[in-house]
């Protein structure tokens, strides 16, 4: 099956029972058993729930893997695919990652021991000089958050092949759609699914996608043991979303790429991030290992007074956090995701504090521009 058709065919497409052809909401915790020892499949929902198994057994075939987990937010994934790791063991990790999988290693698992070191990983000479005899891991995000730093997949899974560690890889920018990196030789594949899976706002889930039965074995023993499983309602509103990904993906591109270009050309925007763009670092890359670029754009204003202003003024575009649903949204790095870290590592991993990230809607192209233009021109 070709890939839209398996957004929509695949997983378990309907009720075996009542050939109803929507996925039934399993409500359950619990289920009879036949006998002692004897069950259907189905024990204790922490374990196993049919609609949550249906949405993994979806991902897992849109990721081309062995084996789909659904969990309760982003971080729950990414924090459970962690506790892979023992007490003293290295994980390579991308230096300008999503803030929260800086937090969750900085704050809490460096306090069990599990030590995360922050590089370029686009920089393939930085990663393998890295490597040491406790490193067990390489942990990429591509395209990253703000700036869209692109790192090589299948030369990344290379250098983990040659020093028997695995390839991790948060794909919530690109999604199946566009980039399956499993297929490019990665081993575990993680989402944020409250982004593009989603698409809609109204949805909190991470969903992880391993390469092998021991991997699967392993992440189904601490999903099950942790318990930071998704909930079966919330599972089906996934399944749902994920129906129209690829037209909702194809639109979130076009719109993109053509905003992109056009920003460039606007007086007061300084620099246009966008790897969709000849010019952009990792146009090459993304190239090769993308089919498509992506909504994801950042640009500079010329002057930080700018800023407020200009979001003041959007009155299409929204300003909150996160990305990757259908209403286009704006946040400013600086105040809002990364106000976190100091203002001078900010300024060292490029993020100024005129830096404006806009995860482009699906909405018509013309009132997007619109809107921005009308925001920056008073
Ligand atoms: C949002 C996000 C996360 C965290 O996911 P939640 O669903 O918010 O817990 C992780 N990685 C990336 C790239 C994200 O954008």
């Amino acid at each position: 099956m070709k890939f839209n058709t398996l957004l929509i065919h695949g997983g378990k497409p309907f009720d075996e029972r009542t050939g109803a052809l929507s996925y039934p909401i399993y409500q359950a915790t619990t289920y009879r058993q036949d006998g002692i020892g004897k069950h259907r499949g189905y024990e204790y929902s922490r374990t196993a729930n049919p609609t949550r198994e249906a949405l993994e057994k979806l991902i897992c075939e849109l990721e081309a893997g062995v084996r789909g987990f659904a969990f309760s937010s982003g971080m729950a994934a990414i924090s459970s695919v962690i506790m892979l790791f023992n007490y003293g063991d290295e994980i390579l990790i991308t230096k300008n990652v999503y803030g929260g999988t800086f937090r969750v290693f900085d704050k809490i698992f460096k306090k069990f021991g599990i030590i995360a070191k922050f590089i370029d990983t686009t920089d393939l000479d930085v990663v393998e000089n890295a490597i040491n005899n406790n490193t067990r891991a390489i942990f990429i995000e591509t395209p990253t958050n703000p700036l869209l730093d692109v790192t090589d997949i299948k030369e990344i899974a290379k250098l983990s092949k040659k020093y028997e560690i695995i390839t991790v890889v948060d794909n919530t920018f690109m999604t199946p759609f566009f980039q399956r990196p499993l297929e490019l030789g990665a081993d575990i594949v993680i989402h944020s699914a409250t982004k593009y899976l989603g698409g809609h706002s109204d949805v909190l889930a991470g969903l992880v996608v391993v390469n092998s039965k021991e991997l699967a074995e392993k992440m189904h023993f601490i999903q099950n043991s942790v318990g930071a499983v998704l909930g079966p309602q919330d599972s089906w509103l996934l399944i749902r979303g994920i129906k129209t990904l690829g037209i909702r993906m194809e639109r979130h591109d076009r719109n993109a790429r053509e905003i992109a270009e056009w920003l460039k050309g606007l007086p007061k925007v300084r620099k246009v991030y966008y790897p969709g763009l000849k010019e952009h670092k990792g146009h090459e890359v993304m190239k090769k290992q993308c089919s498509g670029f992506g909504g994801m754009i950042s640009f500079e204003l010329d002057d930080k007074d700018e800023v407020e202003k200009f979001i003041s003024r959007l009155r299409v575009i929204y300003l909150a956090e996160s990305l990757g649903a259908v209403e286009s949204l704006i946040s400013i790095p600086a105040q809002m995701t990364h106000a976190s870290i100091p203002q001078e590592e900010r300024l060292k991993l490029g993020i100024k504090d005129t830096l404006i990230r806009l995860s482009v809607g699906i909405e018509d192209v013309e009132d997007l521009k619109e809107d921005i233009f009308n925001a920056l021109r008073r």
